[in-house]
């Protein structure tokens, strides 16, 4: 049985933790986390799976260039209740930019500051 993290049964830090995201898709190529298949059903256990990242993009992962991915199920109503909406990495206040995404930014020369910022 695979294990999720609700995010109502997180705690009031960890939930704070959460990041503003840049739209660098540094995570969403990288980290192995829990992901929902069907969109259409929503995080059910049957329809839960592993995405590895290992540089390939998640199968929600909509874009092509640092700074203007996009996550297709961002808006779906369970969508809170996954593991990547509380991704909070190591920022500690809420309305810190995330770092990963400033660092990956840099480096494909956009800035930061022209992105549009989001925390969910
Ligand atoms: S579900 Fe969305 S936020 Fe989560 S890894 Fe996939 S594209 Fe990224
Ligand atoms: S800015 Fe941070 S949270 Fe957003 S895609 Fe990049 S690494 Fe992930």
């Amino acid at each position: 049985m695979t294990e999720v993290v609700i995010y109502s049964q997180m705690s009031k830090r960890a939930r704070e933790m959460r990041v503003k995201c840049l739209r660098c898709g540094y995570c969403c190529h990288n980290a192995c986390v829990v992901i929902v298949d069907d969109p259409k059903k929503g995080p059910i256990e049957d329809n839960l799976k592993i995405h590895t990242g290992e540089g390939k993009s998640c199968q929600h992962l909509r874009g092509n260039k640092p700074g203007g991915y996009s996550c297709a199920v961002h808006d779906e109503p369970w969508y809170a209740d996954t593991p990547c909406a509380h991704h909070g990495q190591i920022e500690n206040r809420p309305d810190m930019p995330c770092r990963m995404g400033v660092y990956v930014l840099k480096k494909h020369r956009v800035k930061p500051q022209l992105m549009e910022m989001e925390s969910d």
